[in-house]
């Protein structure tokens, strides 16, 4: 399948004809003299789409810079994606104009081809809150979308995946820095496939110090500058002519900086080491940040390139578990066949690896994998989402014991599942620590008594209650429930129970699911975006479409009443099981 991958600057277009099956690009190049005096981009795609003509392209895959708290992985483009990109560009506006550019232009020259949108800021759009948040008042930053973003993501995650592969270890189980070096420059913290920090910011001039970005800067120094210059000269200075460039008064070439340090040059000499400094500084926060470090990632033109560099940014931190092999960092070259060099030293617990970064495979990859690549998306529609509160059923003989005998259950109100209703009746929970007054009965009785509690209520009780599908009672923990006719000592029946899905058969075809299959469900509409693994399947005509998740999940996802949850299906990889997975509700 060829790709057509679109970066579209404000002055040129690159672009690259890629078969993810092949080793080589098809095509590549890049068209300048784009937008502003030159030609506009509509003529310049027209110009690419000449030049790959020979080629039967199956999708576009397009780079677009910023894609806000709204996209959290690349996705197919509509108008509605379009519109929801230009409302980025206040987030971007020199990036997100030129890549709507591209892609309005590649929409009407291709009308019948998908094309993706690839996010630089994705791999990043679950920051924990944490990470993302700048101290200022909350109602300010959210009025004016004040929070850390975090960029070069197609990168980092690039990278990060072929380090994994190097290392032979899953993803979920790494603790990764990943250092992009280049003439813009990121570090980024990715604990078990997660980005968790991230060094750019709101805008990409946070953080590593770039080719003529500042990064890092004390605010009292914007605002002294601003006082002093004014605004568009501010802007100007910390983004054209800082970094590299406005410490050395060489450029922002770092050929030319080292070249210049290596004949006595002090200015260059600074820059230099005030560029390391400033990496080596996040990979110790990093390493902090993560709890630990497994291995560190330089990439970009001079993480790749100069050994000089990453000596300087990597000597002295075996404290840290991680030695560099001078020999392996001197002779390192990464090429597109062999893009991973270890340049550790054989003791060392944490690795060094210099890896080729190729943003336009990662975004070949990504809308591959999006078009086609043997994945079938089957949108059944969004799953309503019911949120549990702890509950009990009760047995006939727990009923008599708790409420008196013969005591019938009184209907409060009915629940969505057919027949399921919520009793007027209330009993409490016992436990070794701690009691719960006011835990609601759910009605009709059952056969067995089960006592269904979030893992929160476990440490006001005192008690530790198994992970079981409802009805799976044995070997699960005991209670006491107290009513307001006796006490009831349960040996087992207290379970926190399995997040599920009820459907009925014909929903079940619908999703490509059976029962008993467990699903991965996205849940969109709270304030944060969250996927559950391991969702049971349960499938009975008699039961009505719906997510079941406990308060503990549902706060975990900070989700209201009336969210719901998406469930798309990817047919079986290379023989793995059958695998389900949530899409987001994505921008249709
Ligand atoms: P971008 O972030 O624009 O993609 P690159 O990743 O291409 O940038 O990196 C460009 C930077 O890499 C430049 O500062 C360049 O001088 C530096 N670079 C490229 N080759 C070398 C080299 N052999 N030694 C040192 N620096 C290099």
């Amino acid at each position: 399948m060829n790709i057509l991958v679109i970066n579209c600057g404000s002055s040129s277009i690159k672009y690259q004809v890629i078969d993810p099956e092949a080793s080589e690009p098809l095509a590549a190049e890049t068209i300048e003299r784009v937008g502003g005096q030159g030609k506009d981009h509509a003529a310049a795609l027209a110009e690419v789409l000449a030049a790959v003509e020979r080629f039967s392209i199956a999708a576009v895959g397009h780079r677009v810079v910023h894609g806000g708290a709204r996209f959290h992985d690349a996705c197919l483009i509509s108008d509605a994606v379009v519109e929801a990109i230009e409302a980025c560009t206040v987030l971007a506006p020199l990036h997100n104009p030129a890549n709507l550019a591209g892609i309005r232009a590649a929409r009407r020259a291709l009308p019948q081809i998908p094309q993706v949108a690839v996010f630089d800021t994705a791999l990043h759009a679950r920051l924990p809150r944490r990470a993302r948040t700048y101290a200022l008042a909350q109602e300010l930053a959210e009025e004016l979308g004040l929070r850390r973003y975090g960029f070069h993501g197609t990168s980092h995650a690039y990278v990060a995946d072929l380090a994994a592969d190097y290392l032979g270890r899953p993803m979920n189980e790494l603790r990764l820095v990943s250092l992009h070096l280049g003439n813009g420059a990121s570090a980024c913290a990715i604990e078990h496939g997660h980005s968790v920090e991230t060094s750019m910011g709101m805008t990409p001039l946070e953080g590593l110090v770039m080719g003529t970005r500042c990064g890092d800067l004390d605010p009292g120094v914007v605002l002294a500058l601003i006082r002093a210059r004014g605004v568009d000269d501010t802007d100007r200075l910390l983004n054209r002519e800082s970094g590299l460039a406005g410490l050395s008064g060489r450029g922002n070439d770092f050929r030319d900086i080292e070249a210049a340090a290596a004949s006595g040059d002090d200015s260059a000499r600074l820059a230099i080491a005030v560029f390391a400094h400033r990496v080596r500084k996040y990979i110790g926060a990093y390493a902090a940040v993560m709890g630990g470090l497994d291995a560190v990632i330089l990439t970009g033109g001079i993480g790749q390139n100069s050994a000089t560099l990453r000596r300087r940014v990597l000597q002295r931190l075996s404290f840290l578990g991680l030695t560099l092999d001078e020999d392996r960092n001197t002779d390192a070259c990464v090429e597109r066949s062999h893009p991973v060099a270890d340049v550790s030293a054989e003791p060392s617990r944490v690795r060094t690896l210099v890896v080729r970064t190729d943003e336009e495979r990662h975004i070949a990859l990504a809308t591959a994998a999006i078009v086609g690549g043997g994945t079938e998306v089957r949108q059944a529609g969004p799953i309503p989402i019911a949120i549990s509160a702890r509950h009990v059923h009760l047995d006939r003989a727990a009923m008599d014991t708790l409420f008196g005998s013969e005591s019938q259950l009184r209907e409060l109100k009915p629940l969505a599942q057919p027949g399921q209703f919520a009793a007027e009746q209330k009993v409490a929970l016992v436990g070794p620590r701690g009691r719960i007054e006011g835990v609601r009965v759910l009605g009709p009785l059952r056969r067995a008594t089960q006592v269904e509690i979030a893992r929160t209520d476990e440490f006001t009780l005192g008690v530790d209650a198994p992970i079981r599908r409802s009805g799976e009672l044995s070997g699960s923990a005991p209670i006491t429930l107290v009513g307001p006719a006796g006490t009831l000592n349960l040996e087992e029946g207290l379970i926190c129970a399995r997040r599920h899905i009820h459907m009925t058969t014909a929903d079940a075809e619908a999703y490509g699911v059976r029962d008993g299959d467990e699903v991965e469900i996205r849940l969109e509409g709270g304030a944060r975006d969250l996927t559950f693994g391991d969702v049971l399947i349960r499938v009975k005509d008699s039961y009505k479409l719906e997510m079941h998740i406990d308060t503990d999940e549902a706060n975990a996802a900070e989700m209201s009443r009336g969210a719901s949850g998406d469930l798309s299906y990817s047919p079986p990889v290379g023989g793995a099981t059958a695998q389900l997975q949530l899409k987001r509700n994505q921008v249709h």
